[in-house]
C-alpha cells in the first residue's frame, strides 16, 4: 500500500493537491491517503477560562471543518482516505512528524495556501515541509 499524506487547509492550492494525487498512478498494492491539518496554537493570555473553551471549540470546529470537507472531496475523486489528523504547533514540524509516524511514503500539499499573498512562489509551510521531509513532497500548483 502506497500511503499519500496531504497536508490541507482549506485552500484551493490543497484542492488542487488532494486532485494531483488523485491522478497518480496505483500501483498493484493500491493507494491511501491520510490528511492533516494544523492549527495555530492559541495564545489566550488573560482570558477567562469559558472564553478559552470558546475559542478553543471554535479551532477544533474549523479544523474538523477542513478535514471532512477535504476527506469528502478525496472519496469524490475515488481516493481511499485512511485517516484524518488534527493537530496543533509549528506546521511544517507537525506534517513531516505525523508523515514518519505514519509511515508515509510521499507527501503531497500546494505551493501556496491561504495566506496567498504577495509574489513568493512557495509559502513557508511548503518551504519548511521540502527542507525538513525524509520522503518525496510532491508540491502542487
Ligand atoms: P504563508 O503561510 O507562508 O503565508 P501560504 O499560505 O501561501 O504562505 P503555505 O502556508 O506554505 O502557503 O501553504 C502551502 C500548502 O501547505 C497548502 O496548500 C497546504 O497544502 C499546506 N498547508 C498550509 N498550512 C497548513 C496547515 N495549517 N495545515 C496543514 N497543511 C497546511
Ligand atoms: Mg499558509
Ligand atoms: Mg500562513
Amino acid at each position: 500500500m502506497f500511503k499519500v499524506l496531504i497536508a490541507v487547509d482549506g485552500s484551493e492550492h490543497a484542492n488542487h493537491a488532494i486532485e494531483a494525487v488523485a491522478w497518480l498512478p496505483r500501483g498493484p498494492g493500491g493507494l491511501e491517503v491520510a490528511l492533516v491539518n494544523v492549527s495555530n496554537p492559541v495564545y489566550y493570555g488573560e482570558l477567562p477560562a469559558l472564553a478559552q473553551e470558546e475559542v478553543e471549540r471554535a479551532r477544533r470546529e474549523r479544523q474538523e471543518r477542513i478535514l471532512e470537507e477535504a476527506a469528502q472531496r478525496a472519496r469524490g475523486l475515488g481516493l481511499i482516505v485512511g485517516g484524518k489528523h488534527g493537530t496543533s504547533g509549528s506546521v511544517a514540524e507537525e506534517i513531516v512528524g505525523l508523515a514518519r509516524e505514519t509511515s508515509a511514503d510521499q507527501i503531497a500539499m500546494g505551493t501556496r495556501g491561504l495566506g496567498a499573498a504577495g509574489s513568493l512562489f512557495l509559502g513557508s509551510v511548503a518551504l519548511g515541509v521540502v527542507h525538513r521531509s525524509h520522503v518525496p513532497v510532491l508540491l502542487v500548483k
